[in-house]
């Protein structure tokens, strides 16, 4: 806001008026638009950034919650899930080089750890594309399974 340095008080009463009046329209903007920007979050068809977003949590949610051991018939239905998800992804460029990258990498499904490392380097490889900060894998479980250390991710305490 800017703060006059000259002229009589009604002139900065005036001023201070248009002032705020400016700076209300502003607010009132900003609240419209981020109004806007929720209905679309909740009511529009997702991009390629929230489609991929919504499709790794899934992805590295499943990979962190898969068996430790799991059973032969767990690591067939994983291989499909997998293979599957990556003929059907409904992004036709990120798919093909998806596709791509599990056929030089097949999926690891000997374990929770396999497979959550093997998620972690696939979705790397797609962050290189992209020009954004690999992760560090040995974060993954903190990361989508247990949360920090220091509780930040714990529910918080409702009050008494
Ligand atoms: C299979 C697949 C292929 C894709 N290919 C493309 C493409 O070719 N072009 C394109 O524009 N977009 C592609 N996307 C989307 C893209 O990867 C991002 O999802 C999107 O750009 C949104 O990015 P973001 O910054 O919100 O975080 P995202 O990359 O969606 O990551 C979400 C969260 O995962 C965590 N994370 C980041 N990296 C890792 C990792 N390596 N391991 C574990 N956790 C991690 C971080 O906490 C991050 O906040 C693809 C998505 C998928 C699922």
């Amino acid at each position: 806001m800017t703060v006059p340095q000259s002229g009589n008080s009604s002139d900065h009463q005036t001023s201070h008026l248009k002032s705020n009046t400016t700076t209300l329209h502003s607010c009132l903007q900003y609240l419209s638009d981020k109004a806007t920007d929720e209905w679309r979050e909740h009511n529009c068809p997702v991009d390629v950034k929230s489609l991929g977003k919504a499709s790794w949590t899934l992805l590295h949610t499943t990979a962190a919650y898969y068996p430790d051991r799991p059973a032969p018939s767990q690591m067939d239905t994983m291989r499909t899930f997998i293979n599957t998800f990556a003929e059907n992804y409904p992004c036709w460029h990120c798919r093909e080089d998806f596709q791509r990258s599990i056929k030089e990498s097949p999926v690891r499904v000997g374990s929770r750890k396999k497979l959550s490392e093997w998620l972690c380097q696939r979705h790397n490889e797609v962050n290189v594309k992209l020009g954004k900060e690999t992760f560090d894998c040995t974060k993954v479980f903190e990361r989508w399974l247990d949360g920090p250390a220091d509780g930040r991710c714990d529910a918080p305490k409702k009050k008494a």
